[in-house]
């Protein structure tokens, strides 16, 4: 920090207009680099340099091209974020099978990548986020289960696991498989998975929660614990029935606590040939009409049908990670963008979105 200081009166105010620093104003400023500021906020340089280009950060350029950033937008930043605390989106649908846990997984992936502070809660016992992200989930000794039942001697961040993905998951197995019966004496169970939550709010930027193929008490959990709700459904598949039974669901989530739950969105996956997606929306409000006080979007960038996805995640692998720039991980980058659009949170859109446009 002291060269900060040192080559201070050297620096260029190339660039900055008046939405960005004036100069005399920071001169007796405390000016950090993107390694330091990365280390303060608890993520990546290369993001830093990243959000300073997207303006979400002001920052002063060196005789030398170095970025510097100023430490009181830094820390006013922090603390936006942790006031805001975690954006939580619940991936949600009681079919099994609809790319719940791969549109979960690739996302969560993708936003690491950019970053990002990512939690993935598995509130499926298949424990298929486990499967993954590469652990057996029936080899876990603790999981999530375990913390709900006493979560004083099995605080949340026990169970936590780091993956080579640069995601943490929060696990779950076939152990948790009576948890329906077994709350039914405990009244407050409803939140005890936001409770939970509550105690890593500050380590994260978005936490995921990978629903199973039903309705039950994890899932409800889920959604009081939330703040928005995707929704991925094959066309083919979409149940106008299943999605009523999943929006009273929701909003009942709202009328018991959790007022602010929105619905970012339906999630086209397993897309075959050509469907537009105007046409899925335009079908799925007219069918809606009047069950639903809320109008329900349909995500405009949609996930196809390709073996190519099975492929990767029978070898333990994720498309996002091991193909980065593919075709295939572009349909995760165009509707994450979107996704992000709506709930906003560390990781701005531009981060996610492919590159260059690629014909979808
Ligand atoms: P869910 O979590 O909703 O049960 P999964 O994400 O586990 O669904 O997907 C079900 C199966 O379909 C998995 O074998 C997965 O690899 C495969 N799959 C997921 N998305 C696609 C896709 N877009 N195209 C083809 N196969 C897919
Ligand atoms: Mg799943």
């Amino acid at each position: 920090m002291d060269k900060a200081i040192d080559f201070i009166n050297n620096i260029r105010y190339d660039g900055l207009d008046n939405s960005d620093m004036k100069a005399e104003e920071h001169m007796s400023e405390e000016l950090l680099t993107p390694a330091e500021v990365a280390g303060l906020l608890g993520t990546a340089p290369r993001t830093i340099t990243r959000w300073v280009d997207d303006g979400i950060l002001p920052a002063v350029v060196t005789p030398g091209g170095h970025r510097r950033i100023p430490k009181s937008a830094v820390m006013e930043y922090r603390q936006k974020l942790n006031r805001e605390g975690p954006r939580k989106v619940v991936i949600i649908n009681q079919k099994g099978g609809v790319a719940k846990t791969t549109v979960t997984v690739n996302w969560a992936v993708l936003l690491a990548q950019s970053g990002a502070r990512v939690l993935i809660v598995d509130l499926d016992t298949q424990g298929n986020s486990a499967l993954s992200l590469g652990y057996d989930p029936d080899k876990l000794e603790r999981t999530l289960y375990n913390s709900l039942l006493h979560p004083q001697d099995v605080p949340l961040v026990d169970v936590i696991l780091h993956t080579r993905f640069g995601v943490d998951l929060v696990p779950l197995n076939l152990t948790a498989s009576n948890m329906d019966v077994e709350f039914n004496s405990n009244p407050m169970w409803g939140l005890l998975l936001r409770t939970l939550l509550d105690t890593v709010r500050d380590a994260y930027d978005y936490i995921l929660f990978d629903c199973g193929p039903n309705l039950g008490k994890t899932t409800v959990m889920g959604l009081l614990a939330a703040n928005y709700v995707v929704i991925p459904t094959q066309p083919q598949k979409l149940s106008i029935h299943g999605l009523r039974m999943l929006l009273s669901r929701i909003e009942e989530a709202q009328a018991a606590g959790n007022p602010n739950l929105q619905v970012a969105g339906v999630l086209l996956t397993m897309v075959q040939g050509v469907q537009t997606d105007q046409a899925m929306e335009e079908s799925l409000r007219k069918a809606l009409d009047g069950s639903s006080r809320r109008a329900l979007k349909v995500f405009a960038g949609s996930i196809p049908l390709r073996a190519a996805y099975k492929d990767v995640a029978n070898d333990g692998e994720v498309m996002a990670a091991l193909r980065p720039n593919s075709e295939a991980t572009t349909y995760f980058r165009v509707t994450l963008a979107e996704l992000l659009t709506v709930i906003g949170g560390a990781t701005a859109p531009d981060a996610v979105a492919p590159r260059q446009k690629v014909a979808v």
